[in-house]
């Protein structure tokens, strides 16, 4: 495996690098010419886009398919009609503006509606649309159910992207948090690592923030999110190991996307590289069915046989990755296939009747969802499923 090449624009060093500069509009792009620009214009006043140099400049502009390019550069296909904004049906599980409590020991919140770039494929795109209804995180009620709520040990801070506010600001979600003394978990659901590393290498009271609240017992998780081994350039590492000497735990997870890491060697090697880092790939996510996103999902039965080939390539670490589908009703775990079946299995379910409950479908080598498959037999639960998880 050759070493992926280092595309950074900028040096690590602070004094001497010039700020990472942001680009909203489509026209800033000068590596697009003037007739893309113009033709994908209509996509961007649909489904927003922002970048930065930073990023833009790890793409390979000779290549119209570039990986990097296809993740934030807005295409023709998103204006197929397809999906729905909220596939996951998160409103069901809101419990305050921006608050969501499905599965019982987690809750979320959505701490802001910013992100260092915009994902094309983002299952929440619906935050950053102008025309799309949302509430902003009322956080003094978000605490307050959190306090109410003895069996929430885990708190994730998502959005948008948690590091797109203020240090200020995040220290002080955390810092309520850690007042509370049911929550042992708090993560931070980021893809700055991977946008913007300096987000991380230039502030040290971030890095300060995180020792202070994640100590023995009591842990910030940071969920990063690298899609694809070209964005584990040197500065990214450098700011995972700062992540990491501040005390948090960075695990990664990621959707599986056409044109992105849909192959097997493409994965292998984020799932190899991120382990070098010292990052735990956590999960592989089923790209949700949402608007716009016709063209970066890939069926199950695919998605299943690359995951398999990449974790091939790895050691048992990177093998602890997980295929799963953020349903509506949990977490579903793709875990097997022969020639007829495609089996599936709840890792985390918003009805605790379902957990573990282990389901076997008809193989159809075109579906994307669950909800497109037959089933064949149902109610099958895993050997896990314990007394003490029944009586609960
Ligand atoms: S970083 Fe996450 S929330 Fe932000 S655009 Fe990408 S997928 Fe969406």
């Amino acid at each position: 495996m050759s070493e992926a090449p280092d595309r950074t624009v900028t040096s690590s060093n602070a004094a001497t690098r010039p700020r990472v500069r942001y680009v909203t509009n489509l026209r800033e792009v000068d590596a697009l010419d003037r007739a893309e620009r113009s033709d994908l214009l209509p996509v961007a006043a649909r489904y927003p886009f922002r970048a930065n140099d930073y990023y833009l400049g790890l793409i390979d502009w000779s290549d119209p398919e570039d990986p990097i390019r296809r993740l934030v550069v807005p295409s023709l296909d998103e204006l197929q009609q397809w999906g729905s904004l909220d596939a996951s049906r998160e409103a069901t599980y809101t419990v305050a503006p921006g608050v969501q409590h499905k599965y019982r020991r987690t809750v979320v919140m959505l701490c802001t509606e910013m992100c260092g770039a915009f994902c094309r494929y983002c299952f929440r795109k619906r935050l950053f649309m102008d025309e799309a209804d949302h509430d902003s995180l009322d956080l003094d009620t978000g605490l307050a159910y959190i306090a109410a709520h003895p069996e929430v040990s885990n708190v994730l801070l998502s959005g948008g992207d948690p590091l797109l506010m203020s240090t200020r600001r995040l220290e002080d979600i955390l810092s309520r948090l850690a007042a509370i003394r049911h929550v042992r978990v708090v993560r931070i659901g980021t893809k700055m690592p991977a946008f913007n590393p300096w987000r991380v290498l230039d502030d040290a009271a971030l890095r300060h923030a995180l020792r202070r609240y994640s100590r023995p017992g009591r842990r910030v998780y940071v969920m990063a999110h690298f899609d694809h081994p070209r964005e584990l350039t040197a500065d990214a590492r450098a700011g995972v190991a700062a992540l990491m000497e501040a005390g948090a735990v960075v695990v990664n997870q990621c959707p599986i996307v056409r044109g992105v890491n849909d192959n097997g060697d493409t994965l292998g090697e984020l799932f190899q590289r991120l382990t070098w880092s010292g990052v735990q790939p956590y999960y592989l996510f089923q790209c949700r069915p949402t608007a716009g996103n016709a063209s970066f999902v890939v069926p199950l039965v695919e998605g299943f046989r690359t995951f398999c080939r990449a974790r091939r390539q790895t050691s048992g670490l990177g093998r602890r990755a997980r295929y799963c589908m953020s349903h509506a009703s949990g977490k579903i775990a793709v875990v097997g296939l022969d020639r007829d079946h495609l089996y599936l299995r709840y890792h985390q379910a918003a009805d605790p009747a379902d957990e573990f409950r282990f389901m076997v479908f008809r193989r159809d080598d075109t579906a994307h969802w669950v909800d497109q498959l037959v089933p064949v037999a149902e109610g099958l639960r895993a050997p896990e499923r314990d007394a003490a998880d029944g009586a609960r």
